[in-house]
């Protein structure tokens, strides 16, 4: 196989197409969506026979650890790569396959290799940082004797490994300042801003109705003080879980609001029907076998939890009285108070103070 160079207008093409990608790029955009398109350009202008996107998942004292995360390979010229696959590196002895994967990952940029009369290699850095995943590298392999890498195409592979950092990064921070860390719902900034909107919407249509739902976790403060921390933060991670499935099936937005505190969001639903929503959410959080977990996070073999949930509702309609946002989750907060003093795991509607 040869190894036909891109023209200038080529690259600069593609690197126009990056660009616009990455203005445009949703900030909701799964990682799948931020990879695929970027990767599938850089392959297409270097015209690689295989290229693979590798996540550096460890570094174990003299040991690199990447997992495989995607690979391209139209031609199946290496069936040896499989996505999911990690492999160990020597980073201070590298075998001969992975010479270049170990370089680029310790000088942090792009690393060739020339071998003369049997193609060639290229592997580019991919900044992220470790909060965010840690880095990627990102490479591909050109067939054939006379292959050899230019000058021009390592730095086309380090701009472009560089475009794919940014539009990582991009993701990862608009994601980070919508959602939620832990339970993957969204903060409470955003859930804030969310009722917002609503409240804003039905100055223009004031037929409209809706139900705002602040949910608290029942003697959650137990929870943490008999089997600690990380048994808590498992709690939250599977309500998060348990509200993102009810979310899709049957109202609109979730987020949590404080440390164990949920606020949802059920658009054009009255309290009535909120009621029974809500009623059928707590009874399934009552019936849920938590998970346990020893003082080092281990799941440990059929040892459950229960747990139970108390609710307040607050409905939005046309003489309801809300004022505003702050008024509006303060009626729900209300009927949520109530719901304790009743006994906890309660739903409770807001009927004045
Ligand atoms: P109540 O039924 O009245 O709601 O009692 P409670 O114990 O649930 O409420 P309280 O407000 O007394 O305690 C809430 C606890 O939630 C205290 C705090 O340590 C814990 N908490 C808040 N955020 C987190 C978190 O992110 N992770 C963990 N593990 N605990 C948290
Ligand atoms: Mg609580
Ligand atoms: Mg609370």
């Amino acid at each position: 196989m040869k190894k036909f160079e891109s023209d200038a207008k080529i690259v600069l093409n593609h690197l126009g197409r990056l660009t616009s990608f990455l203005q445009n790029l949703d900030a909701n955009a799964s990682k799948e969506d931020s990879f695929n398109f970027p990767l599938e350009i850089i392959r297409k202008t270097m015209m690689f026979d295989v290229s693979v996107l590798y996540k550096v998942s460890n570094i174990i004292e003299n040991r690199l650890i990447l997992e495989i995360v995607k690979v391209m390979d139209p031609k199946g010229l290496r069936v040896d790569l499989k996505e999911g696959r990690k492999l160990r590196l020597f980073l201070d002895n590298p075998d001969k396959k992975h010479v270049n994967e170990v370089r680029a990952f310790l000088n942090r940029r792009t690393s060739y290799i020339n071998v003369p009369g049997m193609g060639c290699d290229i592997m580019g850095y991919v900044y992220l940082p470790e909060n965010f995943g840690g880095a990627y590298l990102f490479g591909g392999d050109f067939g054939g004797k006379e292959s050899s890498i230019k000058d021009h195409e390592v730095a086309c592979i380090e701009i472009m490994c560089n475009f794919l950092s940014t539009i990582l990064l991009k993701t990862r921070f608009e994601h980070q300042a919508e959602y939620d860390n832990l339970t993957g719902l969204y903060n409470s900034g955003k859930i804030k801003q969310k009722v917002e909107v609503k409240i804003k919407r039905f100055a223009r249509k004031p037929s409209s109705s809706a139900c705002i739902v602040m949910g608290d976790i029942d003697f959650f403060k137990k929870v943490n003080d008999t089997y600690g921390h990380i048994q808590g933060d498992l709690v939250l991670k599977k309500v998060g879980d348990i509200l993102s499935k009810s979310m899709r099936e049957v109202f609109d937005v979730a987020g949590r609001y404080g440390g164990e505190e949920f606020l949802l969001i059920f658009d054009e639903t009255n309290e009535e029907t909120g009621f029974q929503v809500v009623e059928r959410l707590r009874k399934n959080i009552e019936k849920t076998k938590f998970e346990k977990a020893d003082e080092t996070g281990k799941i440990l073999k059929n040892k459950f939890l229960n747990i139970t949930m108390s609710f307040g509702i607050s409905g939005f309609y046309k003489d309801s009285g809300v004022k505003n946002a702050i008024d509006w989750i303060s009626r729900a907060d209300n009927a949520l108070y109530k719901a304790k003093q009743n006994g906890r795991n309660k739903t409770i509607v807001f009927k004045g103070q």
